[in-house]
């Protein structure tokens, strides 16, 4: 049983239909990835390795353009492409449907309010149709995006730290490139960004701990005056991203994917890539543990060993960093700018062999040995 069908749910129902598995998978939107707030900005390593249906990517990525609080800029660019920007919806529909091809069940509509271990299996209480129903399976897999009360509810504990987002679709106006934006008055702590996707149109958005809304407004107006919108009103979408891992990610009978177990980069809140690596480990474990009759929790923390000995690292280094980064004032973020410009640190560390759009934590601790910016970030 598979609660619920964002990227990290539909892509361990699909790996477990594919085995031979029956597989139920309990979503509670009535239609797939509709309303996901992301702006689904993937890196070429994921694109390589999962699959993402031709139909779902918008546009490529191979430069970047960031700008200071005072507005200067510094362009990031590589040779070959780095990422890619994917139509969320188109994604997540995509995934379910190559999960439903293998055998996989979904069912829409279906919201599930609690799970408790039964006789032999675990028995989750859903609403559906307008009344409550009992699903039983011999395991359940949480993939339910963020949110506290289904892990708190099963003894795994919540995430302990975590960040708003909020974006908004606009019209653009001669942006071609990702624009990304530092600074106290436009996302304090964080950033805000302006991703070009489909010709004539953009995503705008920010992270931020505290009035999302308020701060997405603020950015909207400035990106109208600055003329790179064609309007400063826009529908806004808002979600929230985990920046810590849950406590405990297994039980008996249950294991915990994606957002749910917050498995995001912390750096840039990025959550696609480490979800569905995560959800690789998790089939497995499953996949093993159903053929030996063993779904003890003692059996299935053979997942949370798999997940962290290669993720712990990246999302504690990428937790320092933005704890780091959050402390820095606008001047001292200027000064990096600065020091950039001058020092050509960025090139240094886009040459470097451990730059990678995805693991970011050799590029921490190289950027932290940097002789002038380690000096500024440790003040
Ligand atoms: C503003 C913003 C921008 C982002 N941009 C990016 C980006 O560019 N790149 C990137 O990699 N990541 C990005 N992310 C993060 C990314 O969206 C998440 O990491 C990703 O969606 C996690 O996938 P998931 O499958 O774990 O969960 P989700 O995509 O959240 O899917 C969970 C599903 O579970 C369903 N559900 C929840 N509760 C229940 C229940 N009780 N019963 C049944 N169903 C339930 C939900 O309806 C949902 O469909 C962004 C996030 C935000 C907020």
């Amino acid at each position: 049983m598979v609660v619920g069908a964002g990227p990290a749910g539909s892509y361990l129902a699909y790996s477990l239909a594919k085995l031979g598995y029956r597989v139920i998978v309990l979503e509670q939107r009535p239609k797939i990835g509709d309303a996901a707030c992301c702006t689904g900005i993937v890196g070429k390593e994921c694109f390589d390795r999962f699959p993402i249906a031709n139909n779902a990517i918008l546009t490529q990525a191979s430069s970047a353009k960031f700008f200071s609080p005072s507005g200067k800029s510094l362009n990031l660019r590589k040779e070959t492409v780095q990422a890619y920007v994917i139509d969320r919806a188109a994604f997540d529909g995509a995934l379910a449907r190559r999960a439903q091809e293998v055998g996989a069940d979904y069912l829409l509509s279906a919201r599930v309010d609690d799970i408790a271990l039964a006789d032999r299996c675990v028995r989750a209480e859903v609403e559906y149709g307008g009344r409550m129903t009992n699903f039983d399976a011999k395991v359940a897999v949480i993939s339910s995006g963020f949110g506290v009360s289904l892990p708190k509810r099963l003894g795994l504990g919540k995430i302990g730290d975590f960040v708003l987002g909020a974006q908004a679709e606009v019209a653009a106006t001669g942006v071609d490139e990702v624009e990304v934006y530092f600074g106290q008055s436009i996302a304090p702590g964080f950033f805000a960004w302006l991703v070009p996707t489909a010709s004539g149109k953009a995503l705008a958005g920010l992270l931020t701990r505290r009035s999302p809304g308020a701060y997405l407004k603020e950015l909207l107006s400035r990106l109208f005056v600055e003329g790179k919108i064609a309007s400063p009103e826009a529908e806004s979408t808002y979600g929230i991203i985990p920046l810590k891992p849950l406590p405990k990610t297994y039980g008996e009978r249950l294991v915990v994917v994606g957002d749910a177990a917050g498995h995001v980069k912390p750096t840039t809140g990025g959550g696609i890539y480490y979800g569905l690596l995560g959800a690789d480990i998790a089939a497995d474990t499953v996949h093993e543990a159903l053929c030996a009759d063993d779904l003890s929790a003692k059996r299935l923390a053979r997942y949370e060993q798999g997940w962290k000995r290669i993720l712990d690292r990246q999302l504690q280094i990428g937790y320092l960093a933005r704890r780091l980064y959050e402390q820095l004032s606008d001047s001292q973020i200027e000064h990096i700018f600065e020091l950039f410009h001058s020092d050509n640190v960025h090139e240094e560390l886009l040459q470097s062999p451990d730059f990678s759009f995805d693991w970011h934590g050799d590029s921490v601790l190289r950027a932290l040995g940097h002789k002038t910016l380690g000096r500024l970030l440790r003040r």
